[in-house]
């Protein structure tokens, strides 16, 4: 394996300073409510309003920030997102099954009741995530989604991602931003009481605020800064797959950047092209640029193998795959958020509108989870139901295993429903 050009660190790294800002926001609002939001608002978003809950009337207006062209794409971004939501839902059925005569267990997928969703705000107004984070759990079922986002200057949210909450099927819109949004929606704010479940991709501060809320409330997943990894042998086209590592690289200044390919001209080719992309007409270049020079890495491995070794290491958020040989990579691979198959598929129509969810997990966490979908915002729950001879079945093995746990209440309402009519117990 050579490394052509390093910066992406292997293990996943989480700051100090984010780690104690957080931890000092959330428990200051925690401890002190509305005040501790309003300093935090004011201070990092310039932001204090009399109320952090958006009128109707603003949302109303929003509408006239969105020309008919935009209108008509934010709709298809929309029913392409829900359509795919309404198929994975279609996926998660109800099971019951009798395991033994007259033993009847079960499970179904219950919606949460409360959820917060945020769209990132900061660098960009993320209109998609709003679409992301709010149709989706309308398709599951929740019965209340409170979206939010930071707000944009002294205006409040950004006029088309206030439309697109609103046309996602938001039940009430809330302009917070960062750690604050999900702290007033952890622990209830104004008159919004505590939501049961945040999601939602955001920046570092975001990521963190989410690990750190987790058992106050249920979380989605950590979807942090952005990355972005592609696999391409010398079959690939070098602009166009530097190209995709700098689409993403622009998200921010700490999004990292992964090349891993088998071919060593190949590797120098991409980083030719990234220097040409970035000394030319790349309009976000100053951030794309930094996030490259700090975060860029080009590995070249000599085996297809080591390519899934290499990759499966980083668990890249987005997985772009261009070779000769994408269907063995594709069955190969076993850590990402996402996986886009062959050159036409690039990980802008994901982020944007082609109908998979953009909140993905990054800094590793691909090895353990997917991205946001329909499930997450569903309590798998089991039941079961007995007759009295299935009872009977099941409660020599309960009482034996309760006696040898030293439970003897436990033992003792399993013997109660033994075959002697709990004669044994008595
Ligand atoms: P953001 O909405 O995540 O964060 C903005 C907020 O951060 C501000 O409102 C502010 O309150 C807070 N903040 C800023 N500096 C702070 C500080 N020093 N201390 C405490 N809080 C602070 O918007 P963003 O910053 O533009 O970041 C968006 C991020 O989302 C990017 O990193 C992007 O890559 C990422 N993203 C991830 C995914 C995913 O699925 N993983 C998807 C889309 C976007």
């Amino acid at each position: 394996m050579e490394l052509l050009k390093a910066g992406w660190p292997e293990r996943a790294e989480r700051s100090a300073e984010v780690i104690e800002t957080v931890s000092r926001i959330l428990s200051e609002v925690e401890r002190e409510g509305l005040p501790a939001i309003r300093r935090y608002s004011e201070h990092l978003d310039r932001w204090n309003p009399d109320s952090f809950i958006v009128p109707a009337s603003q949302v109303k207006a929003a509408a006239e920030t969105v020309d008919d062209e935009l209108a008509a794409q934010l709709e298809f971004a929309r029913t392409q997102v829900e359509r795919f939501a309404r198929a994975q839902r279609a996926t998660l059925t109800d099971l019951e099954v009798e395991t033994l005569p007259g033993v009847v267990l079960g499970h179904k997928h219950l919606p949460i009741s409360r959820v917060g969703s945020y769209s990132p705000g900061g660098r960009y107004p993320l209109i998609a995530s709003s679409i992301m984070t709010v149709t989706v759990p309308k398709v599951a079922g929740v019965d209340t989604v409170i979206a939010m986002a930071p707000p944009r200057g002294g205006n409040g949210i950004y006029g088309p991602q206030l439309y697109t909450m609103d046309l996602a099927g938001a039940d009430l819109i809330v302009c917070l931003g960062g750690v604050q949004a999900f702290a007033a929606l952890a622990f209830g704010f104004e008159d919004v009481a505590p939501v049961d479940l945040v999601v939602g991709a955001g920046n570092a501060y975001v990521a963190e605020a989410k690990r750190q809320l987790f058992g106050t409330v249920g979380i989605d997943l950590l979807a942090g800064p952005t990355e972005v990894a592609v696999i391409a042998d010398e079959t690939a086209d070098p602009r166009l797959v530097a190209a995709d590592l700098l689409g993403q690289a622009e998200h921010g200044p700490n999004s990292p950047a992964l090349l891993i390919t088998t071919s060593h001209d190949f590797g120098a080719a991409v980083i030719a092209e990234v220097d040409r992309w970035l000394e030319g007409d790349w309009p976000t270049a100053e951030v794309a640029g930094a996030a490259w020079r700090a975060y860029g890495t080009v590995v070249v491995c000599e085996s297809r193998e080591e390519v899934v070794t290499v990759s499966d290491t980083y668990a890249a958020e987005h997985l772009e795959i261009q070779t000769a040989d994408d269907d063995w990579y594709a069955a190969s691979l076993r850590n990402y958020g996402s996986l886009f198959i062959g050159a036409e598929a690039t990980v802008a129509f994901s982020d944007k509108s082609i109908g998979t969810n953009h909140v993905l997990p990054t800094g590793r966490a691909g090895r353990y989870t997917g991205g946001l979908w329909v499930g997450k915002f569903l309590k798998t729950v089991t039941y079961q139901r007995l007759t009295t001879a299935g009872a009977a079945s099941i409660a020599p093995s309960t009482a034996a295993i309760a006696d040898a746990e030293l439970m003897f209440g436990h033992a003792l309402t399993a013997r109660l429903r033994s075959a002697d009519g709990g004669a044994q117990a008595l």
